[in-house]
């Protein structure tokens, strides 16, 4: 049996016994109802003391110290003891974890701001305070873009991509750069990661500019070797011997050529990241070129189709645009055999406008796909440099597109060809009506 029925059955037993008692003695004393009701009485009076005694206890929340008072009052206290219990304790876990919480956030090496909907400030750790200067009390409850004013942070929030970081430059005039993402969560609630960035972006620096400045100091050596080395494959009088190893070093001298011009072209692009604005470009002009450099390789394939879709022109850099749709139209040439085929295709949707071009060669691994626009990627490093092929040709494609606001997908499946297909925004589409009654 519970406690809590066993402290009843005890009461009613005790009521009973009272009234048994009260009838006895008044039986005794010859009056049965007075002797009853004295004794209920009392036993009522005593509920009531006991009554009392619990809502005094309860009203001054002594709960240290309960009253010593039994039966069913008593199994009370007992509950209200142990639910008191349970909260503290659940209580003091809670306030642990905060503080647990508290500590290790201030510990980050991290900037952690809590905003709101409203991207109002509730809460920052220290790091937080001293990257972006925020102070504690003043700060908290101001929307995040009016302290942090950089026109990068402004555009970042506008178009809502939060799935990577943004780097800045602060205004403290120490080279300082910040690397900033938001991170959504709960409803409506973000949370903006800060971190000092600015290492990173001295050493890239310094990289960017060795890589240019190594280039631009092999370039004119090389020049003079290749230089000479043409006279000499050339020269009637060269030993039979010499002639093959001659003009191997001509073709890897040419390689090397072609590899200095790449970076020298990745060094520049890389300058800046800044969006290109542009003139509009003819495209089937332009495709036509392309086709007629691929024509005059000593061996290309054997069917090279234009498809023009649209009439409508590409708001661009033209020597950019050249040099990426160039650069893919070559990679098309070199990987497929003679007896394949490429097409290019320009054509405007909905979503924008795409410069498309397949071949039928010899295709890509699907694991290598997502890698191909990284710097030296190779699929088969054999494979590229038989065709004289440096390496850094997707990597100038994509940065290009990226200046241009435009994305690069590629399909692939071994062994039957490759699509490569520049999407490019709406925005970067000159309808040919528009153009026309330009120049009316
Ligand atoms: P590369 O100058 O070596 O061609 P890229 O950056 O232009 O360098 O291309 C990277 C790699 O991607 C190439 O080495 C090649 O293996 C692969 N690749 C590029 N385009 C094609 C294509 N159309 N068909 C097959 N493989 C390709």
């Amino acid at each position: 049996m519970q406690p809590a029925t066993q402290a009843w059955w005890f009461a009613v037993g005790r009521l009973l016994a009272t009234a048994l008692v009260g009838f006895v003695l008044g039986w005794l004393f010859g009056n049965v109802w007075i002797g009853l009701g004295v004794a209920l009485a009392l036993h009522l009076g005593w509920q009531l003391i006991n009554l009392f005694r619990l809502e005094w206890w309860l009203r001054h929340r002594s709960f240290a110290d309960p009253p010593d008072v039994g039966g069913v009052f008593g199994e009370i206290i007992a509950q209200i003891v142990r639910l008191h219990r349970r909260k503290r304790f659940h209580k003091q876990r809670f306030v642990q974890l905060m503080r647990q919480l508290q500590r290790s956030t201030a510990a980050l090496p991290n900037g952690v701001v809590i905003l709101n909907a409203q991207r109002e400030i509730i809460w920052f750790n220290r790091m937080a305070a001293r990257l972006l200067d925020l102070r504690r009390t003043a700060d908290l409850g101001l929307r995040i873009e009016n302290l942090l004013r950089s026109p990068q942070f402004a555009r970042y929030l506008e178009i809502g991509d939060f799935a990577s970081p943004i780097v800045i430059r602060t205004t403290r005039g120490d080279d300082q750069y910040l690397s900033l993402q938001m991170v959504p969560y709960g409803e409506g609630q973000q949370l903006l990661l800060v971190s000092d960035v600015s290492r990173q972006m001295r050493l890239e620096a310094m990289r960017k500019d060795f890589v240019a400045n190594a280039s631009h100091e092999l370039r004119s050596p090389l020049t003079v070797i290749s230089g000479y080395l043409e006279t000499l494959s050339q020269d009637p009088a060269l030993d039979r011997d010499l002639q093959g190893p001659v003009t191997e070093m001509r073709r890897q001298a040419e390689r090397m050529t072609a590899i200095i011009r790449d970076l020298l072209e990745l060094s520049r692009l890389e300058e800046t990241d800044e969006m290109l604005g542009g003139e509009p470009i003819d495209i089937a002009p332009l495709l036509s070129m392309l086709r007629k450099d691929v024509v005059a390789r000593p061996v290309h394939p054997r069917d090279i189709k234009i498809r023009i879709d649209s009439d409508a022109q590409l708001l661009g850099d033209q020597p950019e645009i050249h040099s990426a749709f160039s650069n893919l139209v070559d990679n098309a040439a070199k990987y497929t055999s003679a007896e394949g085929s490429i097409e290019m295709r320009w054509w405007v949707d909905d979503e924008g406008a795409h410069f498309s071009v397949a071949d039928t060669g010899m295709g890509i691994p699907p694991e290598h796909i997502p890698r191909l626009t990284e710097r030296f990627y190779r699929v088969d490093a054999g494979r590229s440099r038989s065709t004289g092929g440096s390496g850094l040709g997707l990597a100038i494609v994509k940065h290009v597109l990226q200046r241009h606001g435009a994305e690069l997908e590629v399909q692939s499946t071994l062994g039957s060809g490759s699509r490569f297909i520049c999407h490019f925004p709406l925005s970067r589409v000159q309808l040919a009506r528009e153009s026309r009654s330009e120049a009316v």
